[in-house]
């Protein structure tokens, strides 16, 4: 069994399809895909269509913008119940908070001397309810100011540059007991990946267990060899579940091919013994 549980579709900042990615997922040999797109839902109805027609198993899930001791930390959320009205409530906060951003980049990049418009970024975010800083990144790249999201993200749109607006994310300790009360099992995505160790060491990662937190994403490309160990031997002592996965972005972030890392059959099972309801109920 070939498990791969965190990928991104064209319904936030992945460059496929939801159908294209799991046929792609079905084609690189994966027996499970979990479709997490960035604080949306909308991608699951095409993306579980075509699942079925081509003999794969897709987990319904998200990866959700949360905010931890002045951090970005980004919850992964599988098998909520998506008409649960407070869930659906604080993503609507969140994806207003997408949406309100990007005017706010494109005048920060024209006041850099930047010769970009929104409807250059809306271009690129087309089909995506969460407009992200990566839609701007493919339309700087399509206006030949960079050459790729890579060189967008090094010199124009993370913290310090002068494209760089923050936006609205939920609180993770009001996240995690949110999204379990919404039926769903609540995984830390990369929670050592750019920075957040700090805010997530073993004690923080304890007080999210007792909030609800069912596990922890170990096997990771932002997580060297040395943290995943580190991370799995802090799962063991907490009794965490430890996935693997890709954090497929299609043609949107190298090195991050569909099945790079995958999820242990028994520590998926546990986490579908987490959900309120059954994968196909
Ligand atoms: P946003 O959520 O709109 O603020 O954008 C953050 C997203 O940008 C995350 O999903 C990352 O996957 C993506 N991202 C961050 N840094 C890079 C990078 N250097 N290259 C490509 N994508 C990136
Ligand atoms: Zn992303
Ligand atoms: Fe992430
Ligand atoms: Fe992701």
């Amino acid at each position: 069994m070939r498990i791969d549980l965190h990928t991104h579709s064209s319904a936030s900042d992945g460059t496929d399809t939801p159908g294209d990615l799991v046929r792609e997922a079905a084609s690189a040999g994966l027996d499970v895909v979990a479709l997490t797109d960035h604080d949306a839902m909308s991608g699951w109805a095409e993306a579980r269509e075509v699942a079925d027609e081509v003999g794969i198993t897709l987990v319904p899930g998200l990866e959700i913008s949360t905010r931890h001791g002045h951090r970005g930390v980004h919850l992964l959320g599988y098998l909520p119940d998506p008409t649960d009205p407070a869930l659906a409530l604080e993503l609507d906060r969140i994806l207003e908070g997408r949406t309100a951003r990007t005017p706010a980049i494109v005048a920060a990049l024209r006041a850099h001397g930047v010769d970009i418009t929104e409807d250059d970024v809306r271009r690129e975010s087309g089909g995506s309810v969460a407009a992200g800083r990566p839609h701007v990144a493919d339309a700087l790249a399509r206006l030949g100011v960079v050459r790729d999201r890579t060189e967008a993200f090094a010199t124009l749109l993370s913290p310090g540059q002068p494209g760089y607006v923050n936006r609205y994310a939920s609180a993770l300790e009001d996240m995690i007991p949110l999204l379990v009360g919404a039926g769903g099992v609540a995984v830390l995505a990369h929670p050592w990946g750019r920075g957040s160790r700090s805010v997530l060491s073993a004690e923080a990662l304890a007080g999210l267990k007792d909030l609800g937190l069912a596990g922890i994403e170990v096997d990771h490309q932002d997580h060297s060899a040395a943290d995943r160990a580190e991370l799995r031997g802090i799962a063991a002592d907490l009794d965490l579940v430890v996935t693997g996965s890709s954090d497929h972005h299609g043609l949107g972030k190298v090195d991050h091919d569909l099945g790079v890392n995958t999820t242990d059959p028994e520590q998926y099972d546990r986490l579908l013994s987490l959900a309120r309801n059954p994968l196909d109920g």
